[in-house]
């Protein structure tokens, strides 16, 4: 139990404390019966421990302050986007798509770019400026060369955070490199959480969570989600498997609320709108969106993917 939790209850409560020790539980029953889902990166409260054994049961679920389902995670304080310069190739179009589904959890995010070491410095040079046009501002790093991990470390700390990007950038290069080595503080299990808490035996073995998402094929997948503790302090959750930025959050009309250099052109403007609520920025009468920018064929590619989703909806 956290303050947090202190607060939550009111002091009439009883005593609260922080415990510092991992206990396995099981969910009650009731919050499985009203469809109360625990996930990764939860704060909850526990009764009927069992000191000795160290169990527990998970009581009640506290209200999340944030919640992505892809992967399944409570609570995050920021996405750490990671891409590399190189091996494979930075590509813009396919980090405009981690980017846009980032924006669209509404999560404050960090763009790393990794595998500095591999290109010149002009190259860094004018991705960042690149970047800078973009509405971002990349840590540049490389895991290998031990560059700009104390930057990183020192943006993640007491923050949970989750990182996402494409397969071969890193990820768990880098999560190696900051992981603390104490334990790792929670794991729960996705859609049939109840039979991989109370049926299995993974908790003990592996610490980690079996996560069952349902596919867009409507098969069952099993991925994991853990939370890492890092020696800087904070917890960034390991998601291998999720690498694939599905937008589906994502529709016509939010889009362009995804792009800093459309929110930019908005915000320029007083009133910040449109002369039409429902303006796609095509060209359309008293749009004060400009096609003159790098990303706008970007943005009109992506625009027609979920037009095309939409209809078949
Ligand atoms: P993930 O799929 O994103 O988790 O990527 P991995 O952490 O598995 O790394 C993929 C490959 O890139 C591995 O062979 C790593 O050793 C390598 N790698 C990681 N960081 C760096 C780096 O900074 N520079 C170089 N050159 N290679 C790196
Ligand atoms: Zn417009």
């Amino acid at each position: 139990a956290t303050d947090e939790l202190n607060s939550s209850f009111g002091k009439g409560f009883g005593e609260t404390q922080r415990v510092g020790v991992e206990l396995l539980c099981v969910v009650r029953a009731l919050l499985k019966k009203i469809k109360r889902r625990v996930m990764v990166g939860d704060k909850v409260l526990v009764g009927s421990i069992d000191w000795v054994d160290r169990r527990g049961m998970i009581e009640n679920v506290f209200k999340r302050k944030t919640e992505i389902l892809d992967p399944p995670v409570a609570n995050v304080d920021h996405l750490l986007v990671m891409f590399s310069m190189d091996q494979p190739k930075l590509e813009p179009f396919s980090l405009t798509r981690f980017l846009v589904e980032a924006e669209s959890t509404g999560i404050p995010l960090m763009l790393a770019l990794n595998k500095s070491e591999l290109v010149e410095e002009e190259t860094l040079v004018s991705w960042r400026s690149r970047l800078h046009r973009w509405g971002y501002e990349p840590i540049v790093c490389s895991v290998e060369s031990k560059l700009g991990l104390d930057t990183l470390q020192f943006n993640l700390r007491e923050q949970t955070s989750v990182i996402v990007g494409p397969s071969g950038v890193g990820k768990s290069s880098l999560i190696n490199a900051l992981r603390g080595n104490q334990h790792v503080l929670g794991v729960a299990g996705g859609d049939n959480w109840s039979d991989s808490i109370l049926g299995s035996k993974w908790f003990e073995d592996q610490r980690v969570g079996e996560v069952s998402t349902r596919s867009g094929r409507g098969k069952h997948t099993t991925r994991h989600v853990s939370l890492l503790p890092l020696t800087g302090g904070g917890y960034l959750a390991d998601t291998p498997g999720f690498n694939q930025p599905s937008l589906t959050k994502v529709t016509k009309q939010s889009l362009a609320q995804h792009f800093p250099e459309i929110r930019k052109m908005l915000n320029a403007s007083e009133p910040a709108k449109c002369t039409f609520n429902d303006c796609l920025h095509l060209g359309e009468r008293g749009c004060l969106v400009k096609g003159d920018w790098e990303r706008y064929p970007y943005y009109l590619q992506l625009l027609d993917e979920i037009k095309i989703r939409e209809e078949f909806q």
